[in-house]
């Protein structure tokens, strides 16, 4: 999978995607993240990307052109399955979302700033819109990063023992079930006897219990 980043700040992703499986999934080519300064794509010489509203009030926009220009030039090389902008009042994220993202082939991220992207380039150009939650962000880098980290995580083959994606929260429309570790007991506190019992028979029977258990009091809403 390839994922092209549209930002003004590309230094912001250095910290999430150089560790642990995002890195490591890089480092297999299982996914190639290229990121893409927009303000390369500007013909301005002070490199300005944005520019005041026509509604007027406070905030800049970003200006269509040098978005134009670098989505034109990615799709030079190839085509696009998605072109995805994050937006506060996109689609929210979720965990059915990554697993279909992280099938396509070739996904562009473009991050929004200040008051947003103007209108129309959603109208005509993007493809998806996506939301990490109903609050807002100062741009879109953390949440393209949140979205990427979620479905190159989900890519066959990023982590070793598949069965682990699998078994997460929201797979099957539940929450996990908790887990446990060495050691067995802890200042009094005990890891549950069915755990140890070695019976993986009733161990999975306790974990599917669990499971159910949770969903209905943390998000009885996914029992529907
Ligand atoms: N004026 C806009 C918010 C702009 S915030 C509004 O009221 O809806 C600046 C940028 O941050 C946005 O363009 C978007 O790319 C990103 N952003 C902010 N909150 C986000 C969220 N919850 N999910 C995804 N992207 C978000």
């Amino acid at each position: 999978m390839r994922i092209d980043i549209i930002t003004i700040f590309p230094e912001m992703f250095e910290g999430p995607f150089d560790h642990s499986i995002v890195k490591r999934a890089k480092e297999k080519k299982l996914v190639e993240i290229n990121l893409h300064q927009l303000r390369d794509y500007t013909k301005d010489k002070h490199k300005k990307v944005d520019d005041y509203a026509f509604s007027g009030g406070a905030g800049m926009v970003m200006m269509i052109e040098p978005i134009v220009a670098c989505i034109e030039e990615l799709q030079k090389e190839r085509d696009y399955d998605q072109i995805i902008y994050t937006s506060p009042d996109g689609e929210l994220f979720n965990q059915p979302m990554a697993n279909s993202l992280s099938l396509l082939n070739n996904v562009i991220i473009l991050c929004g700033h200040y008051k947003g992207i103007d209108e129309r380039i959603r109208e005509h150009i993007i493809t998806k819109e996506i939301s990490i939650g109903n609050y807002v962000l100062s741009g879109g880098e953390l949440a393209a990063a949140v979205i990427t980290d979620g479905l190159v995580r989900l890519i066959p083959g990023v982590i070793g023992n598949e069965v682990s994606a699998l078994s997460d929260s929201f797979q099957n429309n539940m929450v996990a079930p908790p887990v446990y570790t060495k050691p067995r007991e802890f200042q009094g506190w005990k890891v549950p006897d069915i755990l140890l019992s070695g019976n993986q028979h009733k161990i999975e029977e306790w974990k599917y219990e669990q499971s159910v258990k949770r969903t209905e009091e943390r998000r009885p809403e996914m029992m529907e």
